[in-house]
């Protein structure tokens, strides 16, 4: 099988052991004679996946299911953005945004519709080129909400903020099972499958059952946080296919010794590309203000020369690189080196930024 490096941010690379056997899956699920694509999701063959998916995840999470429930559901992060506050926030009164991003201003936006969002920090004047610092939170607020990861701007939050005893809640969809933080600090959680976890079409949520329990009552039941974990996800048809295939991914997590010791691994790679960059400042510019703030997912940076971009997009293409090209609204250059990213890829192309800085800087 041909694998090339591929950096793309989403959706991502998958481990290709789970490739294997999901394709093994599509056309015999575990000796029935049916592909896991034909089978009810109300029957013994997905039962037991389906039970297995919840319980593999807080198990990775170090997290409980007598504290903690989960809900697996369609529509992707962006539906959390409005589930959240449609959950948790109503006219009168107060959620507590910090504005990292472009993904967190959709969030943002959202909470709006509810209530008053308030915007603690934001770094959107200088280009969400940092993560804030010294925050402080509204005191009776409803939940303050952060993105772990900034996907596109590469940032990422290396510790948790001290929200002052407000419910935190985060947007994990592209550092979920790649960094090890204390998962019990959280409020609630969600992320979507497609960079470290799975495949696009379903969205993990993670909430404490005593935060679940001040969840707004009356809400249609598919939007409803608190119908969907009390039917165990199973409220409508769920997203079968993806829900197998999260559950392999997440196997394979504890096969490759859990979430620490990835944590170690993903230190490790981005460190290679990292230092890479910065033995050619006069050449490859950091789109990161300050080094505490950088990605261990995404590696973002520009070129001084920006007239040299494409020249190094093909040169990369050559040695079998693909999806550097940084985000269509802030351009330059992104490496998204997920979980499944082999070190072997970074390795590559740290090679070719140094070769490449020497040829032309
Ligand atoms: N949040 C973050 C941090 C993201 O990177 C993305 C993009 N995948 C989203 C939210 C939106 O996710 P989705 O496309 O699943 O709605």
């Amino acid at each position: 099988m041909r694998r090339i490096f591929n950096f793309s941010a989403g959706p991502a690379i998958l481990p290709v052991s789970v490739l294997e056997e999901a394709s093994r899956g599509v056309l015999d699920i575990n000796g029935t004679g049916m592909s896991i694509l034909e089978v009810s999701h109300r029957g013994k063959v997905y039962d037991p996946i389906h039970a297995e998916a919840q319980a593999n995840l807080l198990s990775v999470l170090g997290l409980s299911s007598d504290d903690y429930a989960v809900c697996l559901l369609g529509g992707g992060a962006s539906l959390q953005f409005t589930m959240l506050p449609m959950n948790f926030l109503q006219t009168g009164q107060t959620a507590d945004y910090v504005d990292t991003g472009e993904w967190s201003a959709k969030a943002l936006k959202e909470a709006k519709r509810f209530g008053t969002a308030n915007v603690v920090a934001s770094s959107k004047a200088t280009n969400y080129d940092r993560i804030p610092k010294d925050l402080s939170f509204t005191p009776g607020a409803r939940y303050a909400h952060v993105t772990t990861n900034n996907t596109i701007e590469g940032t990422q939050w290396a510790g948790l903020p001290d929200t002052n005893g407000v419910p935190l809640t985060a947007d994990m969809s592209s550092d979920i099972f790649a960094v090890n933080r204390d998962f019990s600090k959280f409020g609630l959680f969600y992320a979507g499958a497609q960079k470290n976890a799975g495949p696009a079409g379903v969205t993990m949520i993670v909430a404490r059952r005593d935060f679940l329990e001040t969840a707004n009552k009356d809400l249609p039941p598919m939007l409803s946080y608190a119908v969907q974990a009390e039917k165990e996800s199973l409220f409508n048809t769920p997203p079968v296919f993806p829900i197998y295939v999260l559950n392999l991914v997440l196997k394979w997590i504890q096969a490759e010794g859990g979430v620490a010791a990835l944590d170690a691994r993903n230190r490790g790679k981005a460190a290679v590309l990292y230092d890479a960059l910065d033995a050619a400042p006069d050449f490859y510019q950091p789109t990161v203000a300050d080094k505490a703030d950088r990605s261990l997912m995404n590696v973002t940076w520009r070129l001084a020369d920006e007239s040299l971009e494409a020249e190094l997009l093909a040169e990369a293409k050559k040695r079998d690189m693909d999806g550097l090209k940084g985000h269509r609204n802030v351009g330059g250059f992104r490496a998204s080196i997920y979980n499944a990213f082999p070190v072997e890829g970074v390795q590559a192309l740290a090679e070719l930024l140094t070769e490449f800085g020497h040829k032309k800087g």
